[in-house]
């Protein structure tokens, strides 16, 4: 073979390594992405009419919470299966036309994990606030394992005209579980999202045999591990 036949095969593979690390670290860059689905202000005060479906937006993650058209319900996507949990209860995996008034997503990758037991969900959270490495990023949560208490809330959908969020709360559906295997699905959110988010902790939960879940209201935890996804990147879909 000669001299320069063997450069110019050097120079390729050199090229397709280099552009295989390029598309790798471009693919992981995009997995410390929050995608959301309209702001907490809008869907707040009313924006409950879905403007993306499923289908559309499903390739932006696979953990995550929300809910769906007219409100109907609270939404659990884990390990890129989408859950919807209607108020009274029951569970359905809904379909790829759905439409979505609000979701955040993101590509769940454990950055650290550590074992929780016994421990109360208020405890749990003041533990986080004091040991996040960065202050103004977002952080995907994920638990998995056992709860010895969960209660948890779904809501009614809803006809227009649309009443605000506080009004509807007022018709929520309350779930209390004892002892129960699954997994919570969650967020914080950093005082610098303002009206973008609520800053803070927002939990939804899914049970092991996928039939009881909601948006969290109080948990504890009997004996579980935590994930945690440092998420410092966020990109938005504005209410059209
Ligand atoms: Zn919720």
């Amino acid at each position: 073979m000669s001299r320069t036949l063997l450069i110019v095969i050097g120079i390729l593979i050199a090229l397709i390594v280099g552009m295989a690390f390029y598309i790798t670290t471009m693919f992981q860059e995009d997995q410390d992405t929050l995608y959301q689905v309209s702001t907490i202000q809008n869907l707040s005060a009313g924006g409950y009419d879905g403007y993306l479906t499923i289908g559309e937006i499903k390739k932006q993650g696979d953990f995550g919470i929300g809910t769906f058209n007219r409100l109907d319900g609270e939404m659990i996507v884990l390990n890129g299966t989408f859950y919807q949990v209607k108020s009274n209860g029951t569970i359905y995996n809904p379909p790829d036309n759905e439409q979505i008034p609000f979701i955040m997503l993101t590509y769940f990758e454990a950055d650290n994990t550590t074992p929780v037991k016994q421990l109360n969900g208020s405890d749990l959270e003041n533990s986080l606030n004091n040991t996040f490495p960065q202050p103004n990023i977002f952080y995907a949560i994920k638990i998995v394992g056992n709860f010895t208490y969960i209660k948890a809330r779904s809501v009614p959908e809803q006809s227009s005209p649309y009443q605000n969020i506080t009004e509807v709360i007022k018709n929520q559906t309350i779930f209390e579980f004892n002892d129960i295997n699954g997994t919570i699905v969650g967020f914080w959110c950093p005082d610098t999202v303002g009206g973008l988010n609520n800053p803070g902790f927002h939990f939804h939960f899914i049970s092991q045999n996928k039939t009881d879940g909601g948006h969290v209201l109080e948990f504890n935890v009997g004996n579980a591990t935590m994930q945690l996804d440092y998420t410092p990147k966020f990109y938005m879909d504005i209410p059209t």
